[in-house]
């Protein structure tokens, strides 16, 4: 799957403020649903895969940013939040260099994964990335959070979540790139995991302040 290929729904504008109304009480309606499933669904358990529900994701939906991680960890299943470990709190510091104050950012925007439950840990370092099987059995929940929260601006986190939204591009190239998919940015971040050996390369530093340089420009017109 190339970037042409790839096909989210469009952020759709709507002519009258009344109607605007009524589609953002259903999408409430509709996300309140859907999460209720999402914390409900037993699929990878049930396929025999270790995972250990439930799923994990927060943020609101009117959020004009969604971060699309790969999987929550151990720690996010102790507290019920994504990105709240270890790795959380690099990313966040991240977020910080581009302008975003992490309170602030969890009540205002969205954080979700490609698969939502935790996967277990890995046989080496890491947790374990979970298989092309889980990520198809858990994909139509994040079509259908992006159907209803319909962000302006998606921070891919990391290779599993670059390639769903990219296809393959190469992981140095797309760094502190944004791209421009079916009227939607996409914002290519390496995984903060201390797993993450990429991370500790001399070059990957420059690529990284590059690429929260580029979040930061792209959100620019946004309230932090
Ligand atoms: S990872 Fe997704 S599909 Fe699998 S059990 Fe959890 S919510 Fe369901």
């Amino acid at each position: 799957m190339n970037v042409r290929q790839v096909r989210l729904l469009a952020k759709s504008s709507h002519p009258t403020r009344e109607y605007n109304d009524r589609m953002n009480t259903r999408s409430v309606s509709d996300l309140a649903t859907l999460r209720e499933q999402m914390r409900r669904c037993r699929l990878c358990a049930d396929a025999g895969y270790p995972i250990t529900p439930e799923a994990i994701f927060s943020g609101v939906v009117t959020a004009r940013i969604m971060v699309v991680g790969q999987a929550p960890g151990g720690r996010e299943v102790d507290l019920g939040l994504p990105f709240s470990g270890p790795a959380g709190h690099r990313l966040f510091s991240w977020l910080e260099q581009a302008g975003f104050e992490e309170k602030r950012f969890r009540e205002e925007q969205y954080i979700t994964a490609i698969t939502k439950c935790f996967p277990g840990k890995g046989k080496s370092r890491g947790d374990r990335v979970p298989t092309a099987a889980e990520r198809k059995l858990c994909l139509p929940f994040l079509a259908r959070e992006i159907e209803l929260v319909r962000p302006e601006l998606i921070v891919s986190i990391g290779g599993v979540a670059i390639r769903h939204f990219l296809g393959k591009v190469r992981f140095d190239d797309a760094i502190g790139q944004v791209y421009h998919v079916d009227g939607r940015s996409i914002v290519p971040l390496p995984h903060p995991s201390g797993a993450n050996i990429w991370l500790n390369r001399p070059t990957s530093k420059d690529l990284l302040q590059k690429a929260l340089l580029s979040l930061k420009t792209a959100t620019g017109g946004f309230s932090h």
